[in-house]
C-alpha cells in the first residue's frame, strides 16, 4: 500500500494548529506520494490547490487537512452514472468485458458471474476470446469449478457468430445476464478494436466494462481513454486492487474518462470482487479501513439463523466433520483473508505487508479434506465412532500416515471441546479467567 503509507506520513506532518510551514511540508509530501503512485500531474496540482485552500479557510490543522483531502479525493472518484451492477429492463442484461491482455478480464468475468449467481440470477458466460489457445480452456475450468454456465465453440469459430449464437441460447434459456469475455492484446491495435466493434454491433450490449489492471499505473489510464474513445465504455472495473500502487489508477481513470468505476478486484479468488464506493475506497486509501464493506461481505454470507444453529450444535458437543466442511466453504466465500484484514481500521496498513493465507489450497487443508473424504457418512456425522481400525482405513484411503490422522483427530477433538466449553453463558468469563 504505497499510497496509504505516504498519505499517513503526509498527514502526520501537520502537528501545529496554525503553522503554515507544516501545511506546506504536508502538501509537499502528499504531492510526492501522488506522483509516485502515478497520478497525473494535473490531477495532483488541482487536488493540492483545493486541499490547501480549504485547509487554510477552515484553520490549519491535522483534522481539517485530512477532512478536505478526503472530500476532494471522493469528489474525483465520484463520477455520475451507474453504480455496481445494473439490470436492463429487458433480460438478458448483456455485458461486454473488454481490456488489454492480462488485465484480468477472464478472472473478473467469472467473479461477476459468481456475484450475480449469489443474487440468484441465471448467468451465461460467453467465451469470445479465441486469440489465445488456452483462453477457452481457462474459462471452461473456472466456470466448471464455480458451477457457472458457459457458452463456447471451437477455436476455429468466429467471435461475432459465437456472440450471436450465445445470445440465442440466452434468450431461449431465459437467462438474466450474459457476460461476454473477449480477447485482449498487449497493446491496442486496429484489428482488436474492429473485432470488439463487430461484437458490439451484433449484441448491442447494455454495458461495456473495461477491466483495468491497477498495477499498471498511467498505462492503464491511457488505454482506458483510448478504449472509451473507440467503443464507449459504460463502466470500469479495477482488477488487482490488492496490489501496490492502486489508488493512482482509480483517480486517473475517473478523472480522465469520466466513466464510473463499478467494481474492484481484490484477489485472485472468485469471491474477491467488491463494489466500488468512492468514500469507502478513500477511507481505505487513507488507512482507515472499511467496516461497512466488511459488514456487508459477512452478512451476505454468514446467515444468522445458521450461525445460531451451529452454536447450538457446538453447545451440545455435536459439531461433526460435515459442519467442519461447511464452515470451510463459508470461509471460502468471504474471499481473501488479506482483503478482509485490510478493511479493519488499525490493521489496514498491515494488510499490504501480509502474505495472503491460501487456506483452501494449503497442504494441511488438502490433507484434512482427503481424510474427511475417506470417512463414511456415519463417521462424518459422529466423530466418536472412529476407533483404531477405522482410523487405519481412513489413513489408507487418504494416503496419509496413521500418525497424521491421529494428529488431526486430536486437534479436531480439542477444538470441538474448547468450542463447547466457551459457547455457554459463562464462556467469555471462563476464557477471561483462563487468560488472566
Ligand atoms: P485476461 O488476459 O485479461 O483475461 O486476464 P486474466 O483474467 O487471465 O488474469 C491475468 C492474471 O491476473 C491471472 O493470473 C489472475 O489470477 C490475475 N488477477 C486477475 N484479477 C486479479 C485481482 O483482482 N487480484 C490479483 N492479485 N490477481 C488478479
Ligand atoms: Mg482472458
Amino acid at each position: 500500500e504505497v499510497l496509504t503509507d505516504s498519505f499517513r506520513s503526509a498527514i502526520n506532518k501537520i502537528r501545529f494548529s496554525d503553522d503554515e510551514k507544516s501545511l506546506k511540508s504536508a502538501l509537499e509530501n502528499l504531492k510526492k506520494a501522488l506522483l509516485k503512485a502515478d497520478v497525473h500531474h494535473k490531477i495532483v496540482r488541482d487536488l493540492l490547490r483545493n486541499v490547501e485552500l480549504e485547509t487554510k479557510a477552515k484553520g490549519i490543522g491535522q483534522v481539517n487537512f485530512l477532512r478536505s483531502l478526503k472530500t476532494h479525493l471522493t469528489t474525483i472518484l465520484t463520477v455520475p452514472g451507474h453504480q455496481g451492477f445494473v439490470f436492463a429492463s429487458k433480460p438478458p442484461t448483456t455485458v461486454l468485458m473488454v481490456g488489454l491482455q492480462g488485465s484480468g478480464k477472464t478472472t473478473t468475468t467469472v467473479k461477476l458471474a459468481n456475484y450475480l449467481k449469489l443474487k440468484q440470477k441465471k448467468v451465461l458466460v460467453v467465451a469470445c476470446d479465441l486469440q489465445r489457445l488456452a483462453a477457452v480452456e481457462q474459462l471452461r475450468q473456472l466456470c466448471s469449478a464455480n458451477e457457472i454456465d458457459l457458452y463456447f465453440e471451437d477455436a476455429s469459430a468466429n467471435p461475432v457468430s459465437i456472440a450471436k449464437n450465445a445470445m440465442k441460447k440466452a434468450k431461449e434459456g431465459l437467462y438474466d445476464v450474459i457476460l461476454v469475455d473477449t480477447a485482449g492484446r498487449l497493446a491496442i491495435d486496429a484489428e482488436l478494436m474492429d473485432q470488439l466493434e463487430a461484437i458490439k454491433k451484433e449484441l448491442t450490449p447494455d454495458e461495456i466494462f473495461y477491466v483495468a489492471d491497477s498495477m499498471t499505473g498511467q498505462d492503464a489510464v491511457k488505454s482506458a481513454v483510448t478504449f472509451h474513445e473507440k467503443i464507449t465504455l459504460s463502466g470500469v472495473i479495477l482488477s488487482k486492487f490488492d496490489g501496490d500502487g492502486k489508488g493512482g489508477v482509480a483517480l486517473g481513470i475517473a478523472e480522465q474518462t469520466n466513466v464510473p468505476l463499478r467494481f474492484i478486484g481484490v484477489g485472485e479468488k472468485v469471491a474477491d470482487l467488491e463494489h466500488f464506493i468512492p468514500d469507502r475506497i478513500v477511507s481505505r486509501l487513507m488507512g482507515e479501513g472499511d467496516l461497512e464493506t466488511l459488514a456487508e461481505k459477512t452478512s451476505g454470507i454468514i446467515n444468522e439463523k445458521q450461525a445460531k444453529a451451529m452454536t447450538q450444535k457446538i453447545k451440545k458437543g455435536q459439531f461433526n466433520f460435515n459442519d467442519f466442511l461447511d464452515q470451510m466453504e463459508q470461509m471460502k466465500k468471504l474471499g481473501s483473508m488479506k482483503s478482509l484484514i485490510g478493511m479493519i481500521p488499525g490493521l489496514s496498513q498491515m494488510a499490504g505487508k501480509l502474505q495472503d493465507v491460501d487456506m483452501e489450497n494449503s497442504v494441511e487443508m488438502k490433507r484434512i479434506k482427503a481424510m474427511i473424504g475417506s470417512m463414511t457418512k456415519k463417521e462424518r456425522e459422529d466423530p466418536e465412532l472412529l476407533n483404531n481400525s477405522r482410523k487405519r482405513r481412513i489413513a489408507e484411503g487418504s494416503g496419509l500416515s496413521q500418525v497424521e490422522v491421529n494428529r488431526f483427530l486430536k486437534q479436531f477433538g480439542n477444538a470441538a471441546k474448547m468450542a463447547k466449553k466457551f459457547s455457554g453463558k459463562k464462556g467469555m468469563q471462563d476464557l477471561q479467567n483462563m487468560l488472566s
